[in-house]
């Protein structure tokens, strides 16, 4: 049972990559912290299943080194990231096409060219550990269809050039509408927007009819443009798990979910009620509204991430494939293990797909018809490892939206989570550097610095 009279300084409430996030932040400047998780691991959405040597994520992570977060964040000193090579394949008319080429290359797509040679220059408080693959089978590959004609590759570089050096601010100024509307006026060729933009945000924002603010698709576009898009090495729980393992010891509990909070106090449904002078609700948004009434529910973008694996593994490297001429369920897909090799064990490959949008009946069924057009090879053979649907995976963004909603809703009571910002990665470790930083101007600079066990007979995450 839990010790009623104990008072940590700061409880919060879910151990997602925000929790976990924040409680580093308050445990660093002397805060005493502790994290309830309702399941039985930290992680909350960055979930890695292990099926027969396999690292299976739940979710179709996509990552960008320019996301602020990742670099800043403490405790992700560690954090290896694996990019895309040769990033962006466009599957269109049984053939691929490259977008967003390497370097070096001179002609009519050197504005494309110019923003990969943008991306791969370091830049002061960027990730240093992308890690090249060092598997990279060159794919067959030509430029053109989707990405329109020599003149129009050159105009979708030049803007992908001006909004990587565009600051975030100033693309937050500019008018909002639907992402889709808005695309179109840009002045980026039609075929352009089809065959690339559109699926490549879609695959971005985990938002097939492109209804997310046209502001959170410039930002997204920004990232792809200004940095290279990765997996993380490992498999999504690395990020959390390094951030669990930088708290002090006992901070985590798993097993125990909160059903209430005060200002001044938790309630858990196994251990009953408990003080502490500040609660930070990091849980998802439907569940910080059933906590804190009055914050609004949002709308949710389903997604189902599909893994195979297959003796005869396809040709196209270890690029992200996207259906440029959207002929099936598959949003986007990629030889896993050829960008991450330590996700399928050794002489395996790992193909990981992802549906965006409720999953047709049969999903696994359409998907491999698909994928055996985007990879031009039969998939009558390969052998489904997981299917995962999340219904709730990602809140919708629609415009109106706020990118900075509120984190300190009442002297002690705070909320950080994806829903507080943009729903992504970054969007969610930026609500709880927010939301952290709140709660220690309240608490004062100097914080508590008790060092006692804050919950000393509660299971403990490893
Ligand atoms: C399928 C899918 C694909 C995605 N693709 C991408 C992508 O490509 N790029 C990207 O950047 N982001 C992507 N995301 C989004 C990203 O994963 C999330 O934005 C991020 O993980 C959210 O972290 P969080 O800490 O805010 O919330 P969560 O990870 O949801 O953590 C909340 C935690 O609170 C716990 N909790 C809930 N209720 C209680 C309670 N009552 N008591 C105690 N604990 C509780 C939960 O168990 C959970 O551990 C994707 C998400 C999904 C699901």
């Amino acid at each position: 049972m839990l010790e009623p009279a104990y008072q940590a300084d700061v409880v919060v409430v879910g151990a997602g990559v925000a929790g976990l996030s924040a409680a580093h932040r308050l445990s660093s400047a002397g805060v005493t912290t502790a994290v309830l998780e309702a399941a039985p691991c930290v992680g909350g959405r960055m979930a890695t299943e292990k099926v027969d040597g396999f690292r299976l994520d739940r979710i179709g992570q996509l990552l960008s080194t320019a996301y602020p977060e990742l670099a800043s964040t403490p405790g992700l000193d560690a954090l290896v990231l694996r990019p895309f090579a040769p990033g962006v394949l466009l599957h269109s008319d049984g053939r691929h096409h490259r977008a967003g080429a390497q370097a070096g290359a001179g002609g009519a797509r050197g504005a494309l060219h110019a923003v990969r040679a943008l991306a791969s220059a370091p830049r002061p408080g960027a990730l240093p550990r992308v890690r090249a693959n060092a598997v990279a089978a060159p794919p067959r590959v030509r430029a053109g269809a989707p990405l329109g004609t020599a003149v129009d590759q050159a105009r979708l570089g030049a803007a992908l050039t001006r909004i990587a050096a565009t600051p975030a601010e100033r693309l937050l100024r500019r008018p909002e509408a639907p992402a889709a509307e808005a695309l179109a006026a840009r002045g980026v060729p039609a075929r352009t927007i089809d065959g690339f933009l559109r699926p490549l945000l879609a695959a971005l924002l985990c938002d097939p009819d492109l209804t997310t603010s046209s502001r959170c698709a410039d930002l997204a576009l920004r990232a792809f443009a200004a940095g290279r898009l990765c997996l993380p090495e490992g498999g999504a729980e690395v990020l959390p798990e390094l951030l669990a393992r930088t708290l002090p010891p006992g901070t985590v509990h798993t097993g125990v979910r909160v059903t209430a909070v005060s200002t001044t106090s938790v309630t858990t449904a196994e251990h009953g009620e408990f003080r502490c002078r500040a609660v930070l609700v990091a849980t998802d948004a439907r569940t910080a509204a059933e906590l804190l009434p009055g914050l609004r529910v949002p709308d949710f973008h389903p997604v189902t991430v599909l893994h195979h694996t297959t003796d005869d593994p396809p040709t196209t490297g270890a690029a992200l494939l996207l259906d440029a001429d959207r002929g099936g369920p598959v949003a986007h897909t990629t030889v896993t293990s050829r960008i991450d090799p330590s996700r399928a064990p050794a002489g395996r490959t790992l193909i990981s797909t992802t549906v965006l949008g409720t999953p047709p009946p049969g999903v696994d069924t359409a998907v491999r018809m698909h994928l055996s057009r985007l990879y031009g090879t039969s998939t009558a053979r390969w052998e489904t490892l997981a299917v995962h649907h999340t219904p709730e995976a990602v809140p919708a963004m629609r415009a109106p939206h706020d990118l900075r909603r509120p984190v300190r809703l009442l002297a002690g009571l705070y909320v950080c989570g994806d829903h507080r910002d943009t729903s992504t990665v970054q969007g969610a470790l930026h609500s709880a550097h927010r939301a952290a930083a709140a709660i220690l101007s309240d608490l004062g600079a100097a914080g508590s610095m008790h060092v006692a066990d804050p919950l000393p007979t509660m299971r403990r995450a490893a």
